[in-house]
Protein backbone atom coordinates (compact mmCIF):
# COMPACT_ATOMS: atom_id res chain seq x y z
CA UNK A 1 0.00 0.00 0.00
CA UNK A 2 1.35 3.16 -0.83
CA UNK A 3 0.15 6.43 -0.64
CA UNK A 4 0.47 9.94 -1.74
CA UNK A 5 -0.06 13.01 0.38
CA UNK A 6 0.23 17.07 -0.72
CA UNK A 7 1.32 18.97 2.06
CA UNK A 8 -0.79 22.20 1.10
CA UNK A 9 -1.53 25.58 2.02
CA UNK A 10 -1.82 29.08 0.18
CA UNK A 11 0.04 31.08 2.73
CA UNK A 12 3.32 31.40 2.49
CA UNK A 13 5.24 30.67 5.50
CA UNK A 14 3.13 28.34 7.66
CA UNK A 15 5.76 25.39 7.59
CA UNK A 16 4.84 23.58 4.49
CA UNK A 17 7.98 23.44 3.57
CA UNK A 18 9.82 22.20 7.17
CA UNK A 19 6.54 19.98 7.52
CA UNK A 20 7.24 18.34 3.99
CA UNK A 21 11.32 17.34 4.87
CA UNK A 22 11.55 16.38 8.24
CA UNK A 23 7.81 13.95 8.62
CA UNK A 24 9.24 12.82 4.58
CA UNK A 25 12.84 12.20 7.29
CA UNK A 26 10.88 10.87 10.05
CA UNK A 27 8.87 8.32 7.98
CA UNK A 28 11.73 7.22 6.57
CA UNK A 29 13.66 6.50 9.83
CA UNK A 30 10.70 4.58 11.29
CA UNK A 31 11.65 2.27 8.22
CA UNK A 32 8.86 3.63 5.26
CA UNK A 33 10.12 3.89 1.77
CA UNK A 34 9.79 7.99 0.70
CA UNK A 35 9.43 9.68 -2.01
CA UNK A 36 9.70 14.12 -1.53
CA UNK A 37 8.41 15.60 -4.54
CA UNK A 38 8.84 19.25 -4.70
CA UNK A 39 6.62 21.34 -6.52
CA UNK A 40 7.69 24.30 -5.15
CA UNK A 41 9.89 26.65 -7.54
CA UNK A 42 11.20 28.21 -4.99
CA UNK A 43 12.97 24.86 -4.41
CA UNK A 44 13.13 25.16 -0.60
CA UNK A 45 12.89 21.37 -0.19
CA UNK A 46 15.34 20.79 -2.59
CA UNK A 47 18.16 22.77 -0.70
CA UNK A 48 16.72 22.09 2.23
CA UNK A 49 17.84 18.63 1.77
CA UNK A 50 21.46 19.48 0.70
CA UNK A 51 20.75 19.25 -3.19
CA UNK A 52 22.48 21.57 -4.99
CA UNK A 53 20.39 23.06 -7.84
CA UNK A 54 23.52 23.74 -9.88
CA UNK A 55 23.91 19.57 -10.32
CA UNK A 56 20.61 18.56 -10.66
CA UNK A 57 20.27 17.88 -14.69
CA UNK A 58 16.28 16.48 -13.98
CA UNK A 59 14.10 18.31 -11.85
CA UNK A 60 10.34 18.19 -11.68
CA UNK A 61 9.70 20.61 -14.17
CA UNK A 62 11.29 17.97 -16.54
CA UNK A 63 8.89 15.02 -15.49
CA UNK A 64 5.67 17.57 -16.10
CA UNK A 65 6.79 19.37 -19.32
CA UNK A 66 9.34 17.53 -20.78
CA UNK A 67 8.14 14.13 -20.04
CA UNK A 68 10.91 12.66 -18.49
CA UNK A 69 10.34 9.46 -16.21
CA UNK A 70 10.05 10.47 -12.97
CA UNK A 71 12.82 7.48 -11.95
CA UNK A 72 15.11 9.70 -14.20
CA UNK A 73 14.34 12.91 -11.82
CA UNK A 74 15.07 11.25 -8.23
CA UNK A 75 18.08 11.70 -6.50
CA UNK A 76 19.17 9.98 -3.10
CA UNK A 77 19.45 12.08 0.03
CA UNK A 78 21.13 11.97 2.83
CA UNK A 79 18.77 10.43 4.53
CA UNK A 80 18.48 6.28 4.07
CA UNK A 81 15.14 5.52 2.41
CA UNK A 82 14.23 8.82 0.86
CA UNK A 83 14.48 9.85 -2.30
CA UNK A 84 13.90 13.62 -3.81
CA UNK A 85 12.63 14.55 -7.29
CA UNK A 86 13.95 18.42 -6.64
CA UNK A 87 12.92 21.71 -7.77
CA UNK A 88 14.61 24.21 -9.29
CA UNK A 89 13.38 27.63 -11.10
CA UNK A 90 12.97 26.57 -14.10
CA UNK A 91 9.59 25.44 -12.53
CA UNK A 92 8.76 28.95 -12.46
CA UNK A 93 7.60 28.78 -15.78
CA UNK A 94 5.69 25.71 -15.46
CA UNK A 95 2.85 27.56 -14.31
CA UNK A 96 2.30 29.63 -17.66
CA UNK A 97 3.40 26.51 -19.91
CA UNK A 98 1.10 24.45 -18.50
CA UNK A 99 -2.17 26.56 -19.56
CA UNK A 100 -2.41 25.15 -22.97
CA UNK A 101 -1.56 21.88 -23.02
CA UNK A 102 -3.97 18.68 -22.82
CA UNK A 103 -5.18 17.18 -19.42
CA UNK A 104 -2.62 19.82 -17.69
CA UNK A 105 -4.03 19.15 -14.05
CA UNK A 106 -2.91 15.25 -14.75
CA UNK A 107 0.67 15.47 -15.31
CA UNK A 108 1.73 14.58 -11.96
CA UNK A 109 -0.54 12.03 -11.10
CA UNK A 110 -0.12 10.42 -14.13
CA UNK A 111 3.89 10.55 -13.42
CA UNK A 112 3.87 9.37 -9.66
CA UNK A 113 1.74 6.64 -10.52
CA UNK A 114 4.47 5.09 -12.67
CA UNK A 115 6.48 4.81 -9.56
CA UNK A 116 3.96 4.85 -6.83
CA UNK A 117 4.26 1.15 -5.81
CA UNK A 118 8.36 1.88 -5.19
CA UNK A 119 7.34 3.67 -2.10
CA UNK A 120 5.52 3.85 1.40
CA UNK A 121 4.59 7.32 1.11
CA UNK A 122 5.30 10.13 -1.89
CA UNK A 123 5.00 13.30 -0.05
CA UNK A 124 4.51 16.71 -2.66
CA UNK A 125 5.65 19.78 -1.05
CA UNK A 126 3.26 22.43 -2.86
CA UNK A 127 4.10 26.42 -3.49
CA UNK A 128 2.08 29.37 -1.65
CA UNK A 129 -0.58 29.56 -3.93
CA UNK A 130 -3.69 27.67 -5.94
CA UNK A 131 -2.30 27.76 -8.80
CA UNK A 132 -1.90 24.65 -11.49
CA UNK A 133 1.08 23.38 -9.59
CA UNK A 134 -1.26 22.67 -6.53
CA UNK A 135 -4.31 21.52 -8.65
CA UNK A 136 -1.56 18.90 -9.77
CA UNK A 137 -0.57 17.89 -6.84
CA UNK A 138 -3.84 17.53 -5.52
CA UNK A 139 -5.25 15.71 -8.43
CA UNK A 140 -2.26 13.56 -7.82
CA UNK A 141 -2.37 12.82 -3.98
CA UNK A 142 -4.89 10.20 -1.78
CA UNK A 143 -4.97 13.25 0.76
CA UNK A 144 -3.97 16.94 2.13
CA UNK A 145 -2.10 17.94 4.90
CA UNK A 146 -2.57 21.15 6.07
CA UNK A 147 -0.14 23.23 8.56
CA UNK A 148 -1.64 26.03 9.74
CA UNK A 149 0.62 28.55 11.82
CA UNK A 150 -0.40 29.04 15.63
CA UNK A 151 -0.97 32.95 14.67
CA UNK A 152 -3.98 35.36 14.52
CA UNK A 153 -6.34 35.48 11.72
CA UNK A 154 -4.83 31.16 11.26
CA UNK A 155 -8.08 30.14 9.65
CA UNK A 156 -7.98 33.14 7.30
CA UNK A 157 -7.48 31.97 3.62
CA UNK A 158 -8.59 28.30 4.68
CA UNK A 159 -11.76 28.40 3.00
CA UNK A 160 -10.57 29.06 -0.41
CA UNK A 161 -8.14 26.34 0.19
CA UNK A 162 -10.84 23.91 1.12
CA UNK A 163 -12.95 25.57 -2.01
CA UNK A 164 -10.28 24.26 -4.10
CA UNK A 165 -10.05 20.63 -2.43
CA UNK A 166 -14.00 20.71 -2.67
CA UNK A 167 -13.37 21.39 -6.45
CA UNK A 168 -10.93 19.17 -7.55
CA UNK A 169 -12.97 16.69 -5.70
CA UNK A 170 -15.85 17.12 -7.66
CA UNK A 171 -13.77 17.23 -11.24
CA UNK A 172 -10.24 15.68 -10.94
CA UNK A 173 -10.23 13.78 -7.63
CA UNK A 174 -13.17 12.43 -6.12
CA UNK A 175 -11.54 9.78 -3.79
CA UNK A 176 -9.06 12.98 -2.08
CA UNK A 177 -9.47 13.16 1.45
CA UNK A 178 -8.19 15.71 3.95
CA UNK A 179 -5.14 13.88 5.72
CA UNK A 180 -4.91 16.51 8.63
CA UNK A 181 -4.49 19.99 10.11
CA UNK A 182 -1.20 20.29 11.53
CA UNK A 183 -0.96 23.23 13.78
CA UNK A 184 2.55 24.67 13.59
CA UNK A 185 5.13 27.71 15.06
CA UNK A 186 3.38 27.44 18.53
CA UNK A 187 4.60 29.88 20.97
CA UNK A 188 4.24 28.14 24.42
CA UNK A 189 5.16 31.72 25.91
CA UNK A 190 2.18 32.94 25.26
CA UNK A 191 -2.16 32.29 25.20
CA UNK A 192 -2.80 33.52 21.58
CA UNK A 193 -1.30 30.03 21.01
CA UNK A 194 -3.93 28.23 23.23
CA UNK A 195 -6.80 30.50 21.26
CA UNK A 196 -5.71 29.48 17.98
CA UNK A 197 -5.70 25.47 18.89
CA UNK A 198 -9.15 25.91 20.25
CA UNK A 199 -10.32 27.81 17.49
CA UNK A 200 -8.32 25.21 14.98
CA UNK A 201 -9.91 21.97 16.30
CA UNK A 202 -13.61 23.42 16.64
CA UNK A 203 -13.36 23.81 12.68
CA UNK A 204 -11.51 20.44 12.02
CA UNK A 205 -12.63 18.62 15.26
CA UNK A 206 -10.74 15.19 15.14
CA UNK A 207 -8.93 16.23 12.05
CA UNK A 208 -6.17 18.19 13.80
CA UNK A 209 -3.06 16.04 14.48
CA UNK A 210 -2.68 15.47 18.37
CA UNK A 211 1.13 16.47 18.00
CA UNK A 212 1.59 20.01 17.59
CA UNK A 213 4.64 21.70 16.35
CA UNK A 214 6.49 24.16 18.42
CA UNK A 215 8.63 26.74 17.74
CA UNK A 216 11.85 25.08 17.99
CA UNK A 217 14.96 27.32 16.79
CA UNK A 218 17.03 24.39 15.68
CA UNK A 219 14.44 23.61 12.68
CA UNK A 220 14.83 27.10 10.89
CA UNK A 221 19.00 25.97 11.05
CA UNK A 222 18.37 23.08 9.94
CA UNK A 223 17.90 23.55 6.43
CA UNK A 224 20.77 26.03 6.20
CA UNK A 225 22.88 22.67 6.72
CA UNK A 226 21.50 20.92 4.22
CA UNK A 227 19.68 18.34 6.75
CA UNK A 228 16.74 17.24 8.03
CA UNK A 229 16.01 17.99 12.00
CA UNK A 230 16.63 14.01 12.59
CA UNK A 231 20.17 14.46 11.21
CA UNK A 232 20.79 17.89 11.94
CA UNK A 233 19.94 17.24 15.94
CA UNK A 234 18.42 14.08 16.64
CA UNK A 235 18.19 15.19 20.11
CA UNK A 236 16.22 18.30 19.65
CA UNK A 237 12.47 19.05 20.18
CA UNK A 238 12.24 19.70 16.69
CA UNK A 239 13.28 16.08 16.28
CA UNK A 240 11.03 14.66 18.91
CA UNK A 241 7.79 16.32 17.10
CA UNK A 242 8.16 15.46 13.82
CA UNK A 243 8.98 12.26 14.43
CA UNK A 244 5.50 12.13 16.84
CA UNK A 245 3.84 12.97 13.79
CA UNK A 246 5.26 10.77 11.89
CA UNK A 247 4.33 7.89 14.12
CA UNK A 248 0.74 9.95 14.46
CA UNK A 249 0.61 10.14 10.28
CA UNK A 250 1.65 6.06 10.01
CA UNK A 251 -1.02 5.66 13.18
CA UNK A 252 -3.58 7.03 11.39
CA UNK A 253 -3.38 4.79 7.86
CA UNK A 254 -3.27 1.81 9.76
CA UNK A 255 -6.72 2.28 11.66
CA UNK A 256 -8.39 3.64 8.38
CA UNK A 257 -7.07 0.16 6.89
P1 LIG B 1 6.27 27.43 3.90
O1 LIG B 1 6.89 26.29 3.15
O2 LIG B 1 4.84 27.19 4.25
O3 LIG B 1 6.47 28.73 3.22
P2 LIG B 1 8.46 27.08 5.79
O4 LIG B 1 8.42 25.66 6.23
O5 LIG B 1 9.48 27.43 4.75
O6 LIG B 1 7.01 27.54 5.33
O7 LIG B 1 8.65 27.96 7.11
C1 LIG B 1 8.81 29.37 7.04
C2 LIG B 1 9.98 29.78 7.91
O8 LIG B 1 9.72 29.43 9.27
C3 LIG B 1 11.28 29.09 7.55
O9 LIG B 1 12.33 30.00 7.74
C4 LIG B 1 11.39 27.94 8.55
O10 LIG B 1 12.73 27.58 8.82
C5 LIG B 1 10.71 28.54 9.77
N1 LIG B 1 10.03 27.53 10.58
C6 LIG B 1 9.11 26.63 10.16
N2 LIG B 1 8.66 25.88 11.18
C7 LIG B 1 9.33 26.29 12.28
C8 LIG B 1 9.31 25.92 13.68
N3 LIG B 1 8.50 24.96 14.13
N4 LIG B 1 10.13 26.57 14.54
C9 LIG B 1 10.94 27.57 14.07
N5 LIG B 1 11.00 27.97 12.80
C10 LIG B 1 10.21 27.35 11.90
MG1 LIG C 1 7.74 26.23 1.21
Amino acid sequence: MSKIIAIANQKGGVGKTTTSVNLAACLASLGKKVLLVDIDPQGNTTSGLGVNKGDVSNCIYDVLINEVHPKDAMLDTNVSGLKIIPATIQLAGAEIELVPTISRELRLKKSLHMVKDQFDYILIDCPPSLGILTINSLTAADSVLIPIQCEYYALEGLSQLLNTVRLVQKHLNTSLQIEGVLLTMLDARTNLGIQVIEEVKKYFQQKVYQTIIPRNVRLSEAPSHGQAIITYDPRSKGAEVYLELAKEVIMYEQAAR
